[in-house]
């Protein structure tokens, strides 16, 4: 189940302070955003920071929004929430559903297995990939699109 975000009634997201267009980081962060066609609105640009200037991430919505307080860009939980949706529908980002409550966001949009870490609400890459011996045919008129793998961990009882 997804929070639903409202967007501000205001209609007024926030202008980007033009003092924090002088850090490297920023530009870039600014280019990410130009290029997937999203306005550079303070919170875009402060959780794009937390999200594109440090690899390959995956990261929850509660996850981010710790991550902004602890970075002082203050932003409610539900803004983090729009703002991943906004990211994931222009392309950034890959929502993935490890265990039909929460919801990953992961930076690399290219289709990858997981570990899902029970208990733990970790999410990371498999390494080394991962082959099929057998694969079903899709149904007639459909083709497959991707196929998606969370292999769900936990820990062993000592
Ligand atoms: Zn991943």
């Amino acid at each position: 189940m997804d929070i639903q975000a409202t967007d501000n009634p205001a209609g007024g997201e926030d202008a980007v302070d033009p003092g924090l267009l002088s850090d490297d980081g920023t530009k870039h962060c600014l280019q990410v955003l130009s290029d997937a066609g999203l306005r550079p609105t303070r919170q875009r640009l402060a959780l794009g920071k937390l999200l594109f200037l440090r690899g390959h991430r995956h990261v929850t919505a509660e996850s981010l929004h710790d991550e902004a307080v602890a970075a002082n860009a203050y932003l409610s939980l539900a803004k983090v929430y729009n703002t991943l949706n906004q990211f994931t529908e222009a392309g950034l980002l890959r929502r993935i559903a490890a265990d039909g409550i929460k919801s990953f966001f992961d930076t690399d949009t290219s289709v990858h297995p997981h570990f899902y870490l029970e208990g733990e609400d970790v999410l990371v890459d498999v390494a080394g990939g991962l082959a099929f011996s057998k694969v079903p045919d899709a149904l007639p008129g459909h083709e497959i699109a991707r196929l998606d793998v969370i292999i769900h961990l936990r820990r062993k009882r000592m």
